[in-house]
């Protein structure tokens, strides 16, 4: 009997709606091929959802996706709503879904592909064989911190002011992820902070370094975040898990995505684990809307369908097809075929759709 999933696809903004086409396709593929019968509920998130429902995230479709087994994002954002007051842009829509669902950890794993070595700015030797993974907290920092605001100092001069604060317990928490991936893993975890100059992150570090002590297998290092963001393109070979703040992990996370070549290469899961055990995640990509490109069908849908591969390991166990997917998307660009962002001169290029059939193609062979 198959395993019945429901699944909320949240395509967003710009090229959000054509990358999660391509994840659909994918999805379909495994409800056809394997023991998991996905039902996909398509929502709005956004931009989408202001100019449909009047808020980028309204409280039927929280409730809606809340109850599904995993949720699926593409992207939101764009000019169009740009000059809405903060808390009506598309962006609170996805603020809203991850505090609303705790998902305090991010898993941002960078990966570079050995057929697209040659569209890394960097040289072919510091990126070979790269298998990184950033760990970010999601749900507190500089993001969520109050007091926030813009406030009048005189008539001539205003104050922008964003609060960046963290409990015992949050720090704890992410720390707990970051060591237990670790053990997975190399058992080598670098924790990135600020901790000369700003206090939060001073608590972080002493916080890390106390949960260390659950873990004495895992070789913890620190590093300040100036020093990590050169060495991750000097050396990024040296770093096997890393964990980190919501700001520092946003930033630093971008800056790993030129090491494998594109922003449209990188999947993410956020996941936030209860008290009671239970799990919540969401699988997107990093990248945004990229009001750029949309509409014209060149975005690269491969850090969406990796994402999809995301969601079958860390929400339904199942690293057989998650396997699968990463597979299909390696032969699809050692047979060279490339979208415009990871494409060299030369070199074909295909459309969004085209590479999202390239992969079931794979698949089925
Ligand atoms: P972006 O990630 O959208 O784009 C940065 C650059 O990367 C652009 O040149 C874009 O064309 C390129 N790019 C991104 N994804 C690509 C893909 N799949 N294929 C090919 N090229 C790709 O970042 P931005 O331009 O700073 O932001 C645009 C909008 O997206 C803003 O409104 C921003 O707030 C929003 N945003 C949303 C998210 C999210 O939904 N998670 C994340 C970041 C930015």
């Amino acid at each position: 009997m198959k395993k019945k999933i429901n699944i909320s696809l949240l395509p967003g903004d710009g090229i959000g709606k054509e990358i999660s086409k391509e994840a659909y396709k994918v999805i379909n593929w495994i409800s056809k091929n394997s023991d998991l019968d996905f039902n996909i509920n398509e929502e709005l998130v956004g931009g989408s959802s202001i100019d449909k429902l009047g808020a980028p995230l309204t409280e039927k479709t929280l409730e809606k996706i809340k109850k599904s087994d995993a949720i699926i994002l593409g992207a939101v954002g764009g000019p169009k709503w740009e000059n809405l007051s903060f808390e009506k842009r598309p962006e609170r829509g996805l603020l809203k879904i991850r505090k609303e669902l705790d998902l305090f950890a991010n898993f941002r794993p960078a990966l570079v592909f050995e057929s697209l070595i040659n569209s890394s700015s960097l040289k072919p030797e510091i990126i070979k064989d790269l298998d990184i993974l950033i760990i970010r907290e999601l749900t507190s920092g500089i993001y969520f911190g109050e007091p926030r605001g813009v406030e009048n100092i005189d008539e001539k001069n205003q104050r922008g002011f964003n609060t960046l604060s963290y409990t015992t317990q949050e720090i704890e928490r992410i720390a707990k992820v970051a060591f237990e991936t670790a053990m997975n893993r190399s058992k080598k975890l670098c924790s990135i902070d600020k901790a000369n100059v700003l206090e939060s992150t001073e608590l972080w570090r002493r916080v890390v370094i106390e949960t260390s002590k659950k873990y004495p297998e895992v070789e913890l290092s620190h590093m300040y975040v100036d020093n990590a963001s050169m060495q991750l393109v000097r050396n990024p070979k040296q770093f096997d898990v890393i964990v980190t703040t919501n700001m520092f992990g946003d930033i630093l996370s971008d800056c790993a995505s030129m090491l494998t070549g594109s922003l449209g290469m990188l999947p993410s899961a956020s996941i936030g684990i209860s008290e009671e055990g239970n799990k919540k995640a969401m699988y997107e990509p990093v990248h945004g809307s990229a009001p750029d490109i949309a509409g014209k069908g060149i975005a690269n849908p491969l850090a969406m369908i990796l994402s999809v591969s995301m969601m079958l390991q860390y929400s339904f166990n199942d690293k057989t097809l998650s396997d699968l997917i990463n597979k299909a998307v390696n032969s699809v660009l050692e047979k060279g075929f490339r979208t415009k962002d990871i494409s060299n001169e030369g070199e074909k290029v295909i459309s969004t759709s085209e590479m999202g059939d390239k992969v079931l193609e794979e698949l089925d062979s």
